[in-house]
């Protein structure tokens, strides 16, 4: 017998690739380009406080974002990141031998973690037009889960929608990550649906419209019975998940909604032109409601375009995967940054 034999196989997920140099026009893991907003910058951190371990509970910032939501602080659940909300959550949540269904086309972590922690799973197509279907999801399962909207696609599932497979579902748990929501319209959150649902999780980042992928915030949201058993698995596992500074700036930044609407609406903005200006170089652009893009070219393979722009210093994404493979995601980042990447486009890849 050899050690070897007894370690757990994993197969990882692969982050976008995050280059050295600053001088790079990155829209490949579609963070926000207008950075946190000064209420957070101008927050005094005192570092001495570093000696001591950070509250278990991160009460501050649990009753910050109760008070922005509206719900009770009992039904709020803070983590390391959505990634580290969204793994408790499957630990928690998907524990029975039926499969939980999430679709073929979304983000790839949700396999990973389903190996990782021995749950069986299920992919179910996306349609022709690459939405999610939801009678797909009202069979025998162990559980749901998808993005909404979705990545990589962009594309927005109507609240009805959503609502009938929550419904469907009632002595299962439905997870909705909404990582990207703040840029769909207004009235696509399944939040207002949490009081109703006691199977219904949703799930937040600071990453994308709060601009703090650095700092590493992520929240779920759902009746307290469902955020109690998400806090006894955490405590069964890591009790600090989040430090002082985490708790202090994610306290700060829910406290400037006038710049996390200003800069939402400057992304939305962004993206309507990139996409006018996208399909008028003969690109195939998804309908998004997030923070980027999924574009095919019309006349060159997407991981040529891909590698040209690489070569040129301009990150996208590119999953070499069926179905997708003729598309390119593209985070919006500044207007600036933008029309480079369109000029760059029509010099070199139309
Ligand atoms: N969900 C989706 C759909 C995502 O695209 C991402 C970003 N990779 C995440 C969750 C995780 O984001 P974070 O851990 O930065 O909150």
């Amino acid at each position: 017998m050899n050690w070897r034999e007894y370690v757990r196989k994993v197969d990882p997920y692969t982050p976008g690739e995050q280059p050295k140099s600053e001088n790079v026009i990155k829209l490949n893991t579609n963070e926000n380009p207008y950075g946190p907003s000064d209420k957070v910058k101008n927050c005094y951190s005192d570092l001495e406080l570093l000696k001591k371990y950070p509250d278990p509970a991160a009460s501050d910032l649990v009753d910050a974002l109760a008070d922005y939501h509206k719900v009770d602080p009992g039904q709020v659940f803070v983590g390391v990141g959505s990634d580290d909300v969204l793994g408790m959550a499957f630990m928690t949540f998907f524990n029975s031998d039926r499969p939980i269904l999430f679709p073929d086309i979304t983000y790839s972590f949700y396999p990973v973690w389903a190996s990782l922690f021995g749950i069986p799973y299920r992919t179910m197509a996306l349609t022709e037009d690459y939405s999610i279907r939801p009678e797909d999801y009202m069979q025998e399962n162990g559980g749901v889960v998808f993005p909404n909207p979705n990545a990589p696609t962009a594309k927005l599932l109507d609240l009805t929608s959503v609502e009938e497979i929550i419904k469907a579902n009632r002595d299962r748990i439905v997870i909705v990550d909404e990582a990207y929501v703040d840029f769909a319209p207004e009235g696509s959150s399944a939040l207002p649906l949490v009081d109703r649902y006691d199977n219904l999780l949703v799930v937040r980042t600071y990453s994308k419209s709060r601009s703090m992928a650095g700092l590493r915030i992520g929240y779920a949201i759902g009746q307290k019975e469902l955020i109690d058993c998400l806090q006894a698995v955490k405590y069964s596992y890591n009790s600090y998940t989040m430090n002082r500074p985490s708790i202090l700036y994610g306290c700060a930044a829910v406290a400037d909604e006038d710049y996390f609407r200003e800069t939402i609406s400057k992304i939305i903005n962004t993206r309507e032109w990139f996409v006018k200006e996208l399909e008028e170089l003969g690109y195939e652009v998804l309908p998004s409601s997030a923070n980027f893009v999924f574009a095919s070219p019309g006349n060159m393979s997407a991981e040529e375009v891909f590698l040209k722009a690489k070569e040129k210093g301009i990150y996208f994404r590119y999953f070499k995967q069926p179905r997708i493979e003729r598309f390119l995601r593209i985070t919006i980042g500044t207007d600036q940054e933008m029309k480079q990447v369109v000029q760059f486009l029509k010099d070199n890849c139309t």
